[in-house]
């Protein structure tokens, strides 16, 4: 048992900014740890030896994972095909080099749009964004991620030399991380990968000047490079304790009610959710269809066989109405999901239903409860099953149990709701565009049309500011840019 004070280890976590490749480079040994798990999971632990994420704290091979610190809300979720295509290409553009391990994981966080810390090779490789109002994505890499990097980087390198002053400063003993330097040639601006004598570092070019933001020995590392399949195999015993868990949960919470019934939204999280209450011995699916789902959605639905179908009020002319639904005015959620269910529901008497809601899944959430009495319709008792899952955990089980999953996922969009949801990130609606033009142009339409009678100019549709009807402080502040 560790007599480290709680205190003390969680400081010591989130600060830890190496990697867990780097610790054991400098250490020779697999960092060990013996904290009790936290309800909420802020770390991510990682195993060292076969190069894979971890569900809990120890890996399928036997070796203890080393823990990474994640960010808020703390979820994270497998790169799928659009996120590691969308990498590759960042990172080829940049850097001339596309190579990127087949096991990348994503660290959702708040900022403008879309942010993920990407983490591989057990550490913090990069951070991707993108910018809402030049609609560009972008690649920042992290000084953890040079090992693997930097052998095959050729494009915006720098020796530390064509950085004016830098040699000078080092020579002199004096600190470069965070300073700026001239650069001696002509870089466009972005990232910079630095290098000299062994040594390697990331800087960021602007206006011709570098900054330099982190530089150290860079030591060569070969990774091990396995598949999702291996990480599903040496995570195995822990899909298993979590579904068994989830299985108890339902039968304990359903158990002597007459109406059991699972809320499908289409998604990953309802999915994993639907294979669980089946599991445990209830079927009784529902969808709520609002008119504005994805056509991918209102397939996979059909090929599961769900067969109750809700809808409730027209969208379109709620929204001539009412406007369009904002993050801080979801008129949607009552008109078009709760009072269908509501009215679907109406003599049925005490229901539970089981939904796939997480904790991880947005800052809101992060407190939700086992099980809630519907505000809007006490008759229904909502249980959340995987309400302790991360997206990692979902997906994992996912494919572990060979589910079919909503198409969208894979195409690149984090979550599938109603296709114009401002929920959603601009970075989604932009990709909305390349999928489904034809919807993307009539929501456009919509804004353009109902903007001018009621003052929601241009700009806000084109940065996506029309999500809010009272825009927070940090879109504020993008508007003055
Ligand atoms: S998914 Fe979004 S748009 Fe659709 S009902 Fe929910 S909040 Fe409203
Ligand atoms: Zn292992």
């Amino acid at each position: 048992m560790s007599v480290m004070p709680a205190l003390v280890q969680k400081e010591m976590l989130a600060t830890m900014s190496l990697s867990c490749w780097s610790i054991i480079i400098a250490s020779g040994r697999v960092p060990i740890c013996r904290m009790r798990e936290p309800p909420v999971k802020k770390v991510l632990y990682w195993c060292t030896r076969c190069n894979i994420p971890l569900l809990g704290r120890i890996c399928g091979c036997g070796a203890e994972g080393c823990a990474i610190p994640l960010l808020r809300p703390y979820d994270a979720r497998p790169a799928l095909r659009a996120d590691r295509d969308l990498l590759v290409r960042l990172l080829r553009e940049r850097h001339g080099t596309g190579r990127l391990p087949r096991v990348i994981v994503l660290n959702k966080t708040g900022g403008m749009d879309r942010k993920d810390l990407v983490i591989a090779n057990g550490g913090r490789f990069g951070w991707l964004s993108y910018d809402p109002v030049s609609k560009k994505y972008g690649l920042e890499l992290t000084f953890e991620s040079l090992p693997f990097v930097m052998p095959t980087a050729t494009r915006n390198v720098l020796e530390l030399g064509e950085l004016q002053g830098a040699c000078r400063d080092v020579g002199e003993g004096r600190r470069i991380g965070g300073k700026r330097y001239p650069a001696g040639r002509k870089v466009p601006d972005g990232g910079v990968i630095l290098r000299w004598n062994g040594n390697g570092g990331v800087g960021m070019a602007a206006g011709g000047m570098v900054k330099v933001k982190e530089v150290g020995r860079v030591n060569s590392v070969e990774y091990p490079d396995p598949d999702w399949d291996t990480v599903i195999t040496r995570n195995r015993q822990h899909l298993k304790n979590l579904e068994r868990n989830a299985i108890r949960f339902i039968r304990q919470q359903a158990e002597g009610h007459r109406c059991v019934n699972i809320s499908f939204s289409g998604g990953k999280d309802s999915t994993a959710t639907l294979e669980l209450a089946r599991r445990a011995g209830y079927g009784e699916a529902f969808f709520v269809d609002t008119g504005m789902e994805f056509p991918e959605t209102v397939e996979f639905v059909k090929s599961l066989g769900i067969r109750t179908i809700l809808r409730g009020r027209n969208f379109w002319r709620e929204a001539e109405r009412r406007g369009p639904p904002r993050k801080d005015d979801r008129w949607c959620c009552e008109v078009l999901k709760l009072a269908p269910v509501k009215e679907w529901l109406l003599g049925k008497g005490e229901c539970i239903t089981i939904q796939g809601n997480r904790w991880y899944e947005s800052f809101a959430r992060a407190g939700l409860p086992a099980t809630a009495r519907n505000p809007f319709n006490p008759s229904q008792i909502n249980i959340s099953p995987i309400r302790n899952w991360r997206a990692l955990e979902v997906f994992l089980y996912i494919w572990w149990r060979n589910l079919p999953c909503n198409p969208l996922y894979e195409e690149g969009l984090e979550r599938v709701g109603c296709w114009m949801c401002p929920a959603m990130l601009e970075s989604e609606f932009c990709h909305v565009r390349t999928v489904h033009p034809d919807l993307h142009r009539a929501w456009l339409k919509f804004l353009g049309e109902w903007g001018q009678r009621n003052g929601i100019d241009r700009e806000a549709i084109s940065t996506g500011a029309w999500r809010w009807k009272h825009l927070p402080p940090k879109m504020r502040g993008r508007e003055r840019d």
